[in-house]
């Protein structure tokens, strides 16, 4: 019940300015974006990559108001990418980005998202890495899809995110399939109407082992969004069936989520990355976490209080 109050809470100006301003905010957040800057982050990189895990990383922030957000996001990715260079991680350290921090939502966002955009994966590129396209709520994935499309004419290994709640997805996922594509699959984060997705959990996961199972069986490569334990044993096993082997797939999870679970799959072996975020424009970002377990908002309320 609580997931989707803080779901609208999430776009809300006036909850923005008071859950930023409340004191212990911070010590909360730095469970899921551990650093504000570059140099705060660089330390988090190397500990991550010296225990074996790769990473994804995220400049927080989305819904940008002028052009000029746009280019600073732009130029947030590309001081990242030019300071992990020396660290020569290749793919180990990629880039996670969301369009509408490029400017997507503006008059001509399409256009303005794409020319945003496309500089971080050339950068990416550059230092041997790749960029993977996060997704949205439901009206921004067309635009998404079309700029996939049109970035991996030059940079095949872009990647993109689809979302299993979504009724559209399974046609997206035998699109990206068949046309060898690196497709991050998560079940959802946004408050979708009934229209376009599936409200219950039950219905999400089946779907979600649908949409997996047309993944491991086409041509891409599946990035499995989850930290859900029964998921991830079912990716295992359709993985077998499908005879891929431990570096034709890989398992993806958040920072501050589960850690224990990702050292472990990746001793067993597997690729891991973890999706690593940091800035300063966190909160929405932050809001989605505690959406996605309530038991995060009753440790960030008791804070409050006791405080
Ligand atoms: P759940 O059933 O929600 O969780 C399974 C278990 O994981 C829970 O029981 C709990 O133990 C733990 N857990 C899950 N979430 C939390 C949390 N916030 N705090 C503490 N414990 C938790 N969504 C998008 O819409 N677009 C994206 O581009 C996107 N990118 C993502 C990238 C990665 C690498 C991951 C892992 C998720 C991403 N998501 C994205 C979020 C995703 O859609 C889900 O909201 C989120 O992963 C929770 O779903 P779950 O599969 O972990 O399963």
């Amino acid at each position: 019940m609580l997931g989707p109050v803080i779901l609208a809470a999430s776009r809300s100006d006036r909850m923005r300015r008071l859950v930023s301003a409340a004191p212990v905010t911070k010590q909360v957040v730095d469970r899921f974006i551990p650093g504000e800057t570059v140099d705060e982050i660089l330390p988090i990189i190397r500990e991550l990559t010296g225990k074996g895990l790769e990473l994804t990383m995220d400049v927080v922030g989305e819904d940008i108001t002028t052009p000029q957000q746009a280019e600073a996001a732009r130029d947030a990715y590309l001081e990242l990418i030019d300071r992990l260079g020396p660290l020569e991680l290749g793919t180990r350290a990629e880039m996670s980005v969301k369009l509408s921090m490029f400017g997507q939502a503006l008059d001509g966002g399409h256009e303005l998202a794409l020319a945003n955009v496309r500089p971080v994966v050339e950068a990416a590129a550059g230092i041997g890495t790749t960029v993977t396209l996060d997704a949205e709520d439901h009206t921004t994935l067309d635009s998404m899809f079309a700029i996939h499309e049109e970035l991996r004419k030059d940079f095949p290994q872009t990647g993109c995110v689809i979302q299993a709640y979504l009724f559209r997805t399974e046609e997206d996922a035998r699109r990206l399939a068949a046309n060898g594509s690196r497709v991050r699959l998560v079940k959802g984060a946004y408050k979708e109407p009934a229209e376009v997705a599936y409200q219950q959990k039950h219905e999400i996961d089946k779907a979600y082992v649908r949409i997996l199972r047309t993944l491991m069986e086409g041509e891409g490569y599946p990035m499995i969004g989850s930290h859900d334990p029964r998921l991830i044993s079912i990716a295992q096993e359709l993985a077998r069936t499908a005879g891929r082997k431990l570096d034709e797939y890989e398992f993806q999870m958040l920072y501050g989520i589960r850690g224990d679970e990702h050292l472990r799959l990746a001793a067993e072996g597997h690729r891991m990355r973890v999706y690593t975020a940091y800035g300063t424009d966190w909160y929405g970002y932050f809001m989605r976490r505690l959406a996605e377990k309530p038991a995060n908002l009753r440790f960030f309320v008791r804070s409050m209080v006791t405080k």
